[in-house]
């Protein structure tokens, strides 16, 4: 029994646990596959205030994780794979069927980096294709990768590249971008760095040795205005087109928007089900910055404090 179980180990969980348990409530965070979420994978981490030399993605998380266990937060490092949330205390599975019964629930699950679906991308996943430029930079070294998207994202990766590899395009479907100014620019000043426009990848090409052991390559571009296909050299595509929210978990049983992302009820943090509170990119397709996740995972905790305290009495004869 846990007074609040957290299920995400981004910024939002992790404010969340820190909020709650400073509050003097008992807190079990679940930390699921990706431990810390998506800021592990990331590098330096320039505009989150009160590191005014910023500061590397891991490291940030560390210190949310030492700042939430200070006030008495637990973690665990395990993934919920069911939850019971149609009578309180609610009841959330582990993948080893192990259950935790928890009187509130706040999600922040996060979300994952999303795929262009193209031919040949699972195939050459880890053998030329990656979503991670921070993950798998390192394994380009002198060589020429492509990256697709035109958001933050792709211009972040794309630079990031440039450490190791020779050469960067960045492929995007059409010609104005989403990526911020400073961002666009960044990359745009880059040397290593050429922009393909109006271009998206239909299908990822390479071989396999005969050890078995598969490479990527060339992509098939298509110009989007014209259809017209080529095939170029790449020896990486790095795919940065943006994220989907990691809420399968709560299809049918929470409201979300067409895409997954949890619906909050107005200003605050509450969903459609009572005692259960959503936070982080799990619930915010809009802004998706670690800041203003740790700040809707500061609202959650107190929303879910607010709520327990005032359903205490209710909850204390219901067990
Ligand atoms: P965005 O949604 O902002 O951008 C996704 C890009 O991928 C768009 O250019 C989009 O094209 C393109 N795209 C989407 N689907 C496809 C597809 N199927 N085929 C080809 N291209 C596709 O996602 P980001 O991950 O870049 O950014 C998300 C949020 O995170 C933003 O708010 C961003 O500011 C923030 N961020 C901030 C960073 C920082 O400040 N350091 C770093 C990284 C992200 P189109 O434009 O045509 O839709």
């Amino acid at each position: 029994m846990t007074d609040i179980a957290i299920i995400g180990s981004g910024p939002a969980g992790f404010t969340a646990a820190l909020y709650a348990s400073r509050a003097g409530l008992n807190v079990t965070l679940f930390e699921g596959a990706q431990p810390g979420g998506q800021l592990t994978i990331t590098t330096e981490v320039e505009n989150y205030p009160g590191f005014e030399h910023g500061v590397m993605g891991p490291e940030l998380m560390e210190i949310f994780r030492k700042q939430a266990h200070r006030f008495g937060a637990v973690s665990k490092y395990e993934t919920i794979s069911n939850v019971d949330l149609s009578k309180r205390p609610f009841v959330l599975t582990n993948e080893r069927g192990e259950e935790t019964v928890a009187k509130a629930v706040i999600v922040s699950t996060g979300a994952t980096a999303k795929l262009l679906g193209a031919d040949g991308e699972s195939e050459y996943m880890g053998f030329g294709v990656s979503a991670c430029a921070t993950c798998d930079g390192f394994f380009f070294r002198g060589l020429n990768v492509f990256v697709v998207g035109g958001g933050d994202t792709a211009m972040e990766e794309a630079n990031y590249l440039t450490r190791f590899a020779e050469s960067v395009t960045i492929v995007h479907r059409r010609e104005e971008f989403r990526a911020s100014k400073i961002m666009l620019e960044r990359a745009k000043a880059n040397p290593k760095i050429t922009f393909m426009l109006n271009t998206t990848v239909d299908e990822y090409i390479g071989v396999t040795n005969d050890n078995g052991i598969k490479k990527l390559t060339h992509l098939r571009l298509r110009n989007t205005l014209t259809n017209e296909t080529s095939n170029v050299l790449a020896d990486g595509a790095f795919v940065a087109i943006g994220h989907q929210p990691n809420t399968s978990l709560f299809t049918g049983l929470i409201d979300m928007d067409d895409v997954g992302y949890i619906v909050t009820k107005g200003k605050g943090t509450a969903t459609n089900i009572e005692g259960v509170f959503a936070c982080g990119d799990a619930q915010d397709s809009v802004y998706r910055q670690a800041i203003t996740a740790a700040g809707s995972g500061c609202m959650a905790a107190i929303d879910a404090e607010r709520w327990l305290e005032a359903k205490h009495e209710l909850l204390v004869t219901s067990y």
